[in-house]
């Protein structure tokens, strides 16, 4: 240990956080260990750990605390390299994320929500898709060794080409039983042409979570999410009513997470729409409503005009702190809204850069991310009608991303625990939204860390700063 002391240096993703009266977390975003530090060398120890990575000279801290930063990875071989590290882990995470094979059921929707990024089609699968898919399956599970499937019914509106569900969910449920392999399902859907027996339709297709989209209250909900001309099922038909009784029956049975879709002209509804819910008894039944705050923003390239009507990374965090106000608990709360999930690093990646996903559009070509289904040029492999398929312009990009080479990401000490944000948007080129990533990261992680200690913290009592992030 002695002859080692000279060879440590302080860890690039060490931050601390002030709790208050004297007492910091020190927390290290490359372990995910935090230690709850106080006294008069407070100071001195945040000052010596956090910053650009500097060599340490250990022989003035105490052994028992120079352990702890040790075993937390605070202190580090001055011969570490932390980003290689972190590198060899994000690979390894590609290999080993569970299997999800989302299903883009038909192209087509009966509403006509006006900033819907997804171009309208009658394209649909059918019964003639589903060996392609299968052999997809059977191939992907027998290489990867993996024993878990999970499907995404996914659209358009999914359930406007229910046939399909059921014949292929029962195809690939058996494929599962055949090679002893568990099978889970999800669904995102508008909720309005759900079959009458919906908890016989969630057994039977072993669909453990929905997601549920509303624009606020009834109002605005039916505004925004009108039926097309001649999609509704009776003249007046209101969206709301539609997905209120839905989600009324499925909490009985199946994990909800309602998605309040929000931009300026809405914003407003969250406070009634929280406590409609409430009233509903929504956060209280067998399984619990998670109330899911989503910024509607231009997704792709086709939804460019909603930037005006878009909010603000600040404009959506105060939004964010209103839910957390409004919401009964923070286990109502979806992942990014809530600050009781710890922040440990991460070991899986989305389903786009996962080695064993894939997306099935409903034009049958294969995507990466559920968001470029329909775009033009974005498939990774094209179906054709005679022949094997042929492999998209993207393909090579997608199975080389890798944040931690990636100019800002590599430099930036929340690598860890991001990993670069969404993929897609570095596809895409898109800085702005990788620079609200940073904004979001700044505020949130703070908040999480003092959770953990009993401490609830407002976006406005502490941020990390640009310097923070970047060494
Ligand atoms: S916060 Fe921004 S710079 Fe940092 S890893 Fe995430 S996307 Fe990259
Ligand atoms: S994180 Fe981005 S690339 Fe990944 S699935 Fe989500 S939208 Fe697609």
């Amino acid at each position: 240990m002695t002859a080692r002391r000279s060879g440590l240096r302080s860890s690039r993703y060490n931050f601390c956080v002030p709790l208050g009266e004297g007492d910091s977390v020190l927390y290290n975003a490359g372990s995910g260990a935090s230690i709850r530090l106080a006294g008069t060398d407070v100071a001195e120890i945040v000052k010596l750990l956090c910053g650009p990575p500097r060599n340490v000279a250990t022989r003035t801290i105490p052994a028992a605390l120079l352990a702890s930063l040790r075993r937390g990875g605070f202190l580090v071989e001055q011969t570490l390299d932390e980003v290689a590290a972190i590198r060899e882990r994000y690979w390894v995470a590609r290999g080993r994320t569970p299997m999800v094979l989302t299903l883009t059921t038909t192209q087509d929707c009966n509403l006509g929500c006006y900033y819907c990024y997804e171009e309208r089609s009658r394209a649909a699968l059918g019964a003639a898709d589903i060996p392609a898919i299968l052999d997809w399956t059977r191939e992907r599970l027998a290489a990867s060794g993996k024993d878990s499937l999970h499907v995404d019914w996914y659209g358009g509106e999914p359930l406007l080409n229910i046939a399909f569900i059921e014949l292929a969910s029962i195809a690939l449920q058996s494929l599962c039983n055949e090679l002893n392999v568990s099978y889970s399902a999800s669904v995102i859907s508008n909720g309005t042409c759900w079959p009458d027996d919906v908890s016989g339709f969630i057994r039977r297709h072993r669909i453990r979570q929905a997601q549920i989209s509303f624009d606020g209250l009834k109002a605005n909900h039916d505004k925004r999410r009108r039926y097309r001309r001649g999609r509704a099922p009776e003249p007046g038909t209101s969206s709301f009513e539609q997905a209120v009784a839905l989600v009324d029956r499925l909490l009985e049975v199946v994990h909800v997470d309602l998605r309040f879709n929000s931009d300026r002209g809405n914003s407003d509804d969250l406070e009634p729409l929280v406590a409609f819910c409430r009233e509903r008894g929504w956060f209280d039944r067998p399984f619990p409503c998670v109330f899911q705050l989503a910024r509607i923003s231009d997704y792709s390239a086709r939804s460019g005009f909603m930037s005006q009507a878009k909010l603000s990374e600040d404009e959506f965090e105060r939004l964010r702190e209103r839910a957390r106000h409004l919401v009964p608990n923070e286990n109502n709360l979806d992942e990014t809204t809530t600050r009781s999930i710890y922040p440990l690093p991460r070991t899986s990646v989305c389903a786009a850069l996962a080695d064993d996903s894939i997306v099935v559009g409903a034009d049958g070509h294969r995507y990466r991310c559920g968001l470029q289904v329909g775009e033009k040029n974005r498939p990774v492999a094209f179906t054709r009608k005679d022949g094997p398929m042929l492999p998209g312009p993207d393909a090579p990009w997608w199975d080389a991303f890798d944040p931690t080479r990636q100019p800002n990401c590599s430099r930036c000490s929340f690598l860890p625990v991001c990993w670069g944000g969404c993929p897609k948007k570095h596809l895409e080129g898109d800085t702005a939204s990788l620079h609200e990533q940073s904004l979001y990261w700044r505020k949130a992680l703070p908040q999480k860390i003092a959770w953990q200690f009993g401490v609830v913290m407002e976006e406005s009592t502490f941020t990390f700063s640009e310097c923070d992030q970047f060494r």
